[in-house]
């Protein structure tokens, strides 16, 4: 499970991220969505450890981001818009290294070749991370994330360079993943994907949430009955509006 409380980004006098608080239950895709500048990546960075927020608490799976690293940082996995990877391993040593950090090489053999498959590495497997292509390395970085089982899985625009095949794949290992308890926080501008893989979807404009809910529960709101995610989205970041939405005067 993941909890966000109060997190607050600042550098110098500019909020990218203000008071965002969140939770996301075990067997939830939270849809991160927001227009560029909003905040998106530098909250998921706060939550993976990455950046140090300014302010707020982040506990995944019960234990704080900050204070209790370790055990927290054991059950999460993040997988960044740009992966960032070891140029001088193999593919196979790779996965190897992320499970040896994560303490789960006892399973290792097993995710090993299932990730190799299912992301057509295996042909790559003795190759340097170096030399493969950009939609490759995305799947690695996306495979590395899942080869130590995490139960907390954050994705920055996932789908971004992989190819059609790989794209369905890593909804489908998204979808898979929920289903086995993960909770899951997944930023995207695609919106059709947004609506169709996540259960609830969180708005975010100029550091701030403005909107947080199912699909449908937006389709409630004033003004939005049968309207997409995409005319939603378009309404409620426009630049005219500026009140935030409380789904609960819906
Ligand atoms: P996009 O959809 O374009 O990826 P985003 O929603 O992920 O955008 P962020 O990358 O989180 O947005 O950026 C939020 C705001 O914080 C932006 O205005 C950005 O310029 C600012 N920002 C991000 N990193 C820094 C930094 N290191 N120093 C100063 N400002 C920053």
């Amino acid at each position: 499970m993941l909890e966000v409380r109060g997190l607050w980004k600042q550098y110098r006098k500019y909020a990218a991220v203000q008071d965002l608080t969140f939770s996301i239950q075990p067997g939830e895709i939270l849809g991160l969505l927001g227009p560029n500048g909003a905040g998106k990546t530098t909250a998921l960075r706060c939550i993976a450890g990455i950046l140090r927020p300014t302010a707020g608490q982040v506990l995944i799976n019960g234990f704080d981001a900050v204070n209790e690293q370790a055990k927290a940082k054991a059950g999460l996995a993040f997988v960044p818009e740009v992966p960032s990877l070891y140029e001088l391993l193999t593919v196979e040593e790779h996965l190897k290294f992320v499970a040896m950090c994560f303490d789960t090489m006892n399973v290792f053999e097993e995710q090993k070749e299932l990730l190799l498959k299912r992301y057509h590495l295996a042909e790559k497997r003795n190759e340097l991370v170096a030399t493969l292509s950009k939609g490759m390395r995305q799947k690695l970085s996306v495979a590395c994330a899942l080869v130590h089982r995490a139960n907390v899985m954050l994705f920055d625009e996932p789908l971004i360079g992989i190819d059609p095949e790989g794209a369905k794949e890593l909804k489908n290992e998204i979808l898979r993943a929920r289903n086995d308890g993960a909770s899951v926080l997944i930023s995207t501008h695609l919106l059709d994907t947004a609506e169709k893989l996540c259960d609830r979807v969180m708005i975010l404009r100029k550091g701030q949430k403005i909107i947080e809910g199912t699909v449908e529960e937006l389709r409630n709101l004033d003004g939005m009955e049968g309207k997409s995610l995409e005319d939603i989205f378009l309404i409620l970041t426009s630049e005219e509006r500026d009140a935030t939405t409380d789904l609960s005067h819906a």
